[in-house]
């Protein structure tokens, strides 16, 4: 393998950066989870996560990947057979889908026009057709297409539609990136894990519960063990866990945790906003087009980019690993091969960004992929129009 110097660029939609701070903090040695200083431990985070997620109400912290998370949404809420909605919105809501189909769920897919944020209207029609539907599962911002939903609207829409089924939401590439109100918008479950937008290797799954979802949960017959929120909230409330916690990462969460109070979240969102306006004006400079069609929707996680007819855009990420050590996300599903995806999420100034798209605009040059000079410049003008703040 080719020997590079300096740092990896690591911009994909997720895994993100990890900070050296958070990296610090987790090689603090492990201690005794059943000790009076873990305690404290978890009533800290457990808070923290209430700020991040902005709810009042129950957080429950698995060690597991998103796809965990997932799992345990479904598992403590519903039963077999009960009908669930999803959208064909992408990747992720296709997978989140088809775990609920192998728990023996009635699983409802909805066509979508996944360059577009889902809309209310199609929500509310679609649960008027199917019923009985006990949820409807939403994500936020499906990484693979780089567009983001507006659940605010969604979950006022469901409400006013007077129709009970609950609203799952999938934020494993929004929390931390863009505004989420768990409480306000009537989310009866939000879900991420720790490698996107808070900082952290993989490795945590953490949801927020409403007190509906709680309640569906005493109620709910699909069999669950290791997921089981009522011996976890009971462990949690006494400061434990039910099983030995990925003790290490919840020292990097509580770091983490710490750098986003000190930058608060309305900065974070506001720089995560103008990274990806940079990467879109970078994207229009380059004369490609982002796969997300309404600017407004377009993630402030990630921006896809579609590569012209007759090139391939893994080929591209490729080029761009061998030559200048940058990841880049590839595209999944149906769009393999026809987008590659620009990472701006996570710990990340204006200086990465442009380094990354520098990255991605020599890279265009030497696969010989047909664009204009000047994304560069295009993104350096949005950075700079403040004053070089969001
Ligand atoms: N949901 C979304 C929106 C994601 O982006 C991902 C992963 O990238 C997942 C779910 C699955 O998470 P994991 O890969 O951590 O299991």
């Amino acid at each position: 393998m080719t020997y590079h110097s300096g740092r990896h660029f690591l911009q994909l939609p997720g895994p993100t950066n990890t900070p050296d701070r958070v990296l610090r903090a987790m090689s603090k040695p492990t201690i005794d989870h059943r000790g009076p200083e873990f305690q404290e431990l978890t009533w800290r985070l457990l808070e923290g996560l209430r700020r991040v997620f902005r709810t009042e109400h129950t957080v429950v912290v698995h060690p597991a990947s998103g796809s965990g998370a997932w799992e345990a949404a479904i598992a403590n809420t519903l039963s077999p057979g009960d009908r669930v909605l999803v959208f064909k919105q992408g990747f992720f809501a296709d997978k989140w889908a088809e775990i609920a189909g192998r728990f023996g769920l009635d699983v409802r897919v909805h066509p979508w026009d996944m360059r577009e944020g889902l809309a209310p209207p199609a929500v509310t029609a679609a649960l008027e057709e199917e019923g009985d539907v006990k949820a409807v599962l939403v994500v936020h911002n499906e990484t693979s297409t780089g567009v983001t939903t507006d659940v605010e609207a969604i979950g006022r829409a469901m409400r006013e539609s007077g129709h009970p089924a609950m609203l799952f939401v999938d934020a494993v590439s929004s929390l931390a990136v863009t505004d989420l109100r768990h409480d306000e918008w009537g989310i009866d479950v939000t879900l991420t894990g720790s490698q996107k937008g808070l900082m952290l290797p993989p490795g945590l799954a953490m949801l927020a519960v409403s007190p509906r979802a709680l309640e569906a949960s005493a109620r709910a017959e699909l069999p669950r063990s290791y997921w089981r929120w009522d011996d976890q909230i009971a462990f949690n409330e006494r400061g434990f866990f039910p099983y030995t916690p990925a003790t290490n990462l919840l020292y990097g969460l509580e770091e983490a945790l710490a750098m986003l109070e000190e930058e608060g979240l309305e900065a974070v969102f506001a720089r995560h906003s103008l990274f990806a306006r940079a990467t879109r004006a970078a994207v229009e400079g380059w004369g490609l087009e982002v796969f997300a069609t309404r600017p407004e929707e377009s993630s402030a996680a990630a921006t896809a980019v579609l590569v012209p007819d007759g090139h391939d855009a893994d080929a591209l990420r490729k080029l761009i690993l061998d030559r200048f050590d940058m990841s880049l996300g590839t595209g999944l599903g149906a769009v393999k091969g026809r987008v590659f995806r620009i990472g701006h999420l996570g710990d990340l100034n204006a200086l990465s960004l442009m380094g990354t798209l520098a990255g991605v605009e020599m890279g265009l040059g030497l696969a010989g992929v047909p664009h204009e000079r000047g994304g560069v410049d295009a993104a350096m003008r949005v950075l700079t129009e403040n004053g070089g703040a969001p």
